[in-house]
């Protein structure tokens, strides 16, 4: 018969989870990981990710020619996380920034040694992700922090699947798949188990949704469970529900950036069992976002990654204003969507690019977009990078995708574009007409345009003059060409709020008492103190949150 009690219980098999099940099991405990999914989906949303990691002053940085410090990164994390629910004694953000605080001093210091100590390995790329706001005191990466794990996701996650599967035939790990938490069970003010139901077999591939019936009831007891549940980005009803008022109204279409599993259910069981539960309207969603023409989950989005010089349209035809550029502002851009009163009754905006920029600037998100990466083989890759047009995975999305249309003048593109909307929104002459005044602007190698001034600026930094941005050109060029024109749409992905933790990880109820018994953490915990990022990431940040995080809630957890 299974064993029904143990050390510790540890609720979500994702990348949180098992780093925590990994320090846990490192120190002789029995541990039972309770997993709503099946086995095929170990690792949770890592190992669909593309594997970036936010590191400070690193000697991939240091190759770039990157000059980076603690102090840089820790004033670009305070400008970008806008705390402002610190006042009080038991205010919403102390705890958050109290995370942010450890974390960055972490990636500037031993996180790179534990994550190869982890068997985690990095590429010699950095990218530069969220370039800001434009102010120096704003928003934003000063530097290029995003550095990418050999293997993306997999990479990742892997390893510590590895240990998990190493613990289980060592006898400390025992996994209950197909087993949803319902309920913490608290004996005498401390939560002492699990309670919930199983689900009926299913043998889904990894990412797809699976059944939801229900075939019986179990309980587990342990005198600590670590909630590691991850976030709502699956959930639209909750993404709804948790809207930010500073966002105007949901879109009332989004598409889905994760698979259907990071349902969100699991906040609320803990809030029941006396966790506080802050910042739920912080959250973290693209708008760079295109449907998957061979999905794995429902609505199953891709982010594009892209660098500075696709040109961005509203739904009507407008250029973006700054500090809406592509891979600058995330939170700012889908802001101005959403609160413009002339394009907010739409969900969609639009980028046209050349044939040009998109062979050297679109990147997708996802372990499964770049395979060349995650094989983890450096031959693959630089065959792949060497290879002459657009990489494999954006050439089959301008083929497949039905957000895509190719046409050699804008005319013909622009008329293609209103094909995909209900109405014919785009003029095309009006669209001409700011697309020339743009290429007049590249006539030097300087400009008054904001975004021709991105694109000299980045080519300053030799990873993006290397492998991530076009050398400037005119749109209309037709030797750039054929211009392509993309629907984009909000795409649903992170939570930043959630349970909110001390720095062990430790579950804190309503007066900021430690829930005894309790702990969380990875995005259930709003990746450490229920908001580590407060308003804005600064990208990379949310597996390492799962790393850090997860890595504290198992120590703690072990006493
Ligand atoms: C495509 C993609 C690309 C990304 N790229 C990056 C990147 O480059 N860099 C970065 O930092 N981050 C990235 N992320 C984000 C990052 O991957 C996630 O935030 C992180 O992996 C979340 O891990 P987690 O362990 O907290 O939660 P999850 O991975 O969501 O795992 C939680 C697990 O808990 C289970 N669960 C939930 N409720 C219950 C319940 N009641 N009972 C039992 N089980 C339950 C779920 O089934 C799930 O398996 C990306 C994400 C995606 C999807």
């Amino acid at each position: 018969m299974t064993e029904r009690t143990f050390d510790t219980i540890v609720v979500g098999a994702g990348l949180a989870g098992l780093v925590a099940a990994a320090e846990l099991t490192a120190r002789g405990r029995r541990v039972a990981v309770v997993e709503q999914e099946n086995r095929a989906n170990l690792g949770g949303q890592a190992h669909w990710s593309f594997g970036g990691l936010f590191l400070v002053d690193s000697p991939e940085q240091r190759r770039l020619r990157v000059r980076d410090s603690l102090e840089l990164a820790w004033a670009d994390w305070c400008n970008s996380a806008q705390w402002d629910r610190l006042d009080g004694e038991n205010a919403e953000d102390t705890w958050g920034r109290a995370w942010a605080r450890a974390y960055v001093e972490w990636a500037a210091g031993g996180k790179r040694e534990w994550l190869r100590e982890n068997g985690i390995n990095l590429t010699p790329m950095v990218g530069w992700a969220e370039r800001g706001d434009g102010r120096a005191d704003g928003h934003g990466n000063s530097v290029p922090r995003f550095h990418i794990a050999w293997g993306t996701g997999t990479g990742v996650s892997g390893p510590f699947i590895e240990k998990a599967l190493d613990a289980e035939k060592r006898g400390l790990l025992t996994f209950f798949h197909r087993h949803r938490v319902d309920e913490l069970v608290t004996t005498s003010g401390a939560v002492t188990g699990v309670r919930g139901t199983v689900l009926a077999p299913d043998d889904a591939e990894r990412g797809v949704a699976s059944n939801r019936d229900a075939e019986g009831d179990f309980e587990l007891e342990a005198p600590s469970v670590i909630v590691a549940s991850g976030g709502i980005g699956g959930n639209h009803d909750l993404v709804r529900r948790w809207w930010p008022e500073s966002l105007g109204t949901p879109p009332s279409s989004m598409i889905t950036g994760v698979p259907e599993y990071v349902d969100g259910r699991m906040l609320d069981v803990a809030e029941s069992a006396g966790a506080r539960l802050v910042n739920r309207d912080r959250m973290w969603h693209y708008t760079e976002g295109i449907r998957n023409w061979n999905p794995v989950w429902p609505q199953h989005a891709i982010r594009i990654l892209p660098g500075p010089s696709p040109l961005w349209f509203d739904a009507i035809g407008r250029r973006m204003p700054q500090p809406c550029l592509p891979g600058f502002d995330t939170l700012g851009t889908l802001r101005h969507l959403r609160t413009d009163p002339a394009i907010s009754a739409f969900d969609h905006s639009w980028f046209i690019v050349t044939s040009k920029m998109l062979e050297k600037e679109f990147a997708l998100s996802g372990s499964e977009q770049n395979l060349d990466l995650t094989s983890g083989s450096r031959k693959e890759v630089v065959k792949a990078r060497l290879a002459s047009g657009a990489p494999k995975a954006v050439a089959d999305f301008v083929e497949h995708g039905a957000d895509f249309v190719v046409a050699d003048t804008i005319d013909e593109l622009v008329a293609k574009m209103n094909t995909l909307t209900d109405e014919p929104l785009l003029d095309a002459d009006a669209v001409r007409t700011q697309i020339e005044e743009r290429d007049r602007q590249m006539g030097n190698p300087y400009s008054k345009d904001v975004q021709v001034m991105t694109i000299h600026n980045a080519r300053n930094y030799l990873g993006d003059k290397l492998a991530r941005v076009s050398s400037p050109h005119r749109v209309l060029d037709p030797k750039a060409g054929p211009l392509v024109g993309i629907k984009l749409h909000v795409l649903t992905r992170k939570s930043l709020g959630g349970i909110q933790t001390d720095l062990q990880s430790r579950v804190l109820d309503a007066d900021g008492n430690a829930v005894p018994g309790l702990f969380a953490a990875g995005e259930a915990a709003g990746f450490g103190g229920g908001g580590v990022h407060g308003y804005n990431a600064l990208e990379g940040t949310f597996l390492g949150g799962c790393l850090f995080s997860g890595r504290a809630a198992g120590q703690a957890a072990a006493g």
